[in-house]
């Protein structure tokens, strides 16, 4: 057996058994490429959401180009990697409803990395090209028994089928996600009979080719300064991390002072990733004699209708409910 015969029992499976989303209706480059940036962020299930949203808010590339920066984060917010609404967003500037349908021109529009490019030749152009996300070089690796990650692209794109490649391509991503996972449910696998690390006993000796790196910890105070009901939040600048979001003061302490922080109340700790980074936040209210000339002081009503960072959202959140209760 090889990937060209399997291929078709992978097929039939994904037709059979796929799930529904809303960028799998009403197929457009567009949402290709929208859903496809979301997708690198969270699970399928927690995007659908984000995705209506942001097809409600902007359901063309002309309304996403028109529309603020601050909007267009507000509605990234929780989904984190914020650069990556301000590439969406500054891409829609030079992009027209036409995209360009050959890789080069695709990444070389920031924004559009290898992946998505690949996602929008394959699922938007039903060009002959396979999608490697960390679920597809799973499964590819597993069933070459391989780690060499552009030779099992090039081998399951040379053996693709003609006849609707993206439904093969998109079935990877299935199959990966829900059947070959980290613990590899093999008896339920379409590809079993042609699958090398199966027939070899060494399933589990192909996790993943791409490696991650370790976030660095990193403790901070969050102060809530309040003056006359109003709370003082400053949005981030041009070369800052978290550009253009708004946040509460912060200041990095050491472990052992956060610790004795988080016994204190009333508020508890929050963590976020960004990047590199791994934050673990706790917040204190601060009363204000005097607004401070640095910050931008607002009601809580007007700080929950800007874009935060995730950490800080989560805090502010806490601080909607500390006052309400
Ligand atoms: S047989 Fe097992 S290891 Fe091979 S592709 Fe299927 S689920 Fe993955």
């Amino acid at each position: 057996m090889s990937f060209k015969t399997d291929q078709e029992s992978l097929r039939k499976w994904f037709l059979e058994t796929k799930r529904e989303f809303p960028w799998r209706k009403e197929i457009t480059p567009y949402r290709v490429w929208i859903s496809e940036v979301m997708l690198q962020q969270t699970r399928a299930d927690v995007v659908v959401e984000y995705f209506n949203r942001w097809m409600r808010l902007f359901p063309t590339i002309q309304d996403l180009k028109k529309a603020p920066i601050e909007t267009v984060l507000k509605a990234w917010e929780g989904l984190g990697y914020y650069s990556r609404a301000r590439n969406i967003h500054k891409a829609a500037e030079i992009l027209s409803e036409t995209f360009p349908e050959d890789f080069h021109s695709l990444t070389a529009i920031k924004g559009i990395g290898p992946y998505t490019a690949d996602a929008l030749l394959s699922f938007a152009f039903q060009k002959k090209v396979i999608a490697v996300d960390a679920n597809v070089d799973r499964v590819l690796s597993r069933y070459y028994a391989s780690t060499d990650l552009k030779e099992c692209k090039r081998r399951g794109e040379e053996e693709l089928s003609s006849y609707r490649p993206f439904e093969i391509a998109e079935a990877l991503i299935e199959l990966g996600a829900t059947i070959c996972k980290k613990k590899a449910d093999c008896a339920l696998c379409p590809l079993a009979q042609g699958c090398q690390a199966y027939k070899g006993g060494v399933v589990d000796n192909f996790l993943s080719t791409k490696k991650r790196k370790e976030a660095q910890k990193v403790y901070k105070e969050v102060h809530l300064y309040e003056h006359k009901n109003l709370f003082g939040i400053r949005k981030k600048g041009e070369k800052e991390l978290f550009r253009d979001l708004y946040l509460f003061e912060e200041e990095e302490i050491s472990e052992k002072e956060f610790l004795a922080l988080c016994k204190q109340g009333p508020f508890k700790m929050v963590t976020a990733t960004a990047t590199f980074y791994r934050f673990h936040l706790i917040a204190n209210i601060k009363k204000l004699d005097a607004f401070k000339e640095d910050l931008e002081f607002f009601t809580l009503e007007e700080c929950l209708k800007r874009p935060f960072s995730s950490g800080h959202r989560k805090i502010l959140h806490q601080l909607a409910s500390f006052l309400n209760t």
